[in-house]
């Protein structure tokens, strides 16, 4: 067994045991491998062993590995924080971006998916529990992308009128600071509630988007339909990605 399939075998292990520990299906959580900092032909080898959906966090990294592997039948999913002068780029391979936090990039992602001529682009809109309650750049204010929780449901509501885009749901990453500081089940239950009421407007918008190698665990047992795992397949990043 190469050292990849030897990951992955742990990683669906983990997965397995925390859907039973929920009462959950297995089919109702989605592996997304970050390959962010890894090759295009360890992201071959994870498609070789039946993996499709891949994410990255930069474009300059994320545009090349998806040309390089433009013969796998694979999704790409954008997770990092975009600039506008990126979007028209990342949205020539995305078919998911994560990272929707602002009405600016609302926009552009929409003319930019409209041009694109390949399907609506499923955008979720990325919450960061760490600003909840405070105003917008205010002291404290972690820079890490993300929209605070109240600013959630305007976000969706533009999101799911603009052309050429469809409201998937949520991501969230588990907060470094703030309240839900080191506690990521509670973080992870937050973003369940988030996705309820989201739901009470946009039944559709049913994906969240949490987990990462650290604490998929507690996403799945808080209803997460996607985990977001890189350096439990892949081994640890030579660089900070
Ligand atoms: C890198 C990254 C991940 C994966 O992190 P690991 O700890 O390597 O599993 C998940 N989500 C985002 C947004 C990331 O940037």
């Amino acid at each position: 067994m190469t050292e990849l399939a030897a990951n992955l075998a742990r990683v669906e292990e983990r997965i397995s045991r925390a859907c039973d520990t929920a009462g959950r299906a297995r089919s109702e959580v989605a592996l997304v491998v970050v390959s962010k900092t890894y090759p295009a032909e360890d992201v071959r080898e994870l498609a070789g062993f039946g993996l499709t959906q891949f994410a990255e966090n930069r474009d300059q990294e994320a545009g090349p590995k998806a040309a390089a592997c433009a013969d796998l039948p694979l999704n790409w999913h954008f997770v990092g924080q975009l600039q506008t002068n990126k979007v028209r780029s990342v949205v020539s391979y995305a078919d998911y971006v994560h990272s929707v936090d602002r009405l600016r990039l609302v926009s552009a992602l929409s003319s930019a998916a409209t041009r694109r001529g390949r399907g609506p682009l499923h955008c979720l809109i990325q919450v960061a529990l760490e600003k909840e309650g405070r105003a917008p750049g205010a002291a404290g204010d972690s820079g890490r992308g993300g929209v605070a929780p109240e600013g959630v449901a305007e976000l969706a509501d533009a999101v799911a009128a603009a052309p050429g885009l469809r409201l998937a749901g949520l991501m969230t990453v588990a907060p470094l600071s703030g309240a839900y500081a080191g506690a990521p089940a509670a973080a992870f239950e937050r973003i369940g509630e988030i996705s309820r009421s989201l739901r009470e407007r946009h039944p559709a918008a049913n994906m969240v988007s949490a987990g990462m190698s650290a604490d998929l665990e507690e996403a799945i047992i808080a209803g997460a339909t996607h985990v977001r795992v890189g350096s439990a397949v892949l081994g640890v990043r030579p660089t900070l990605g």
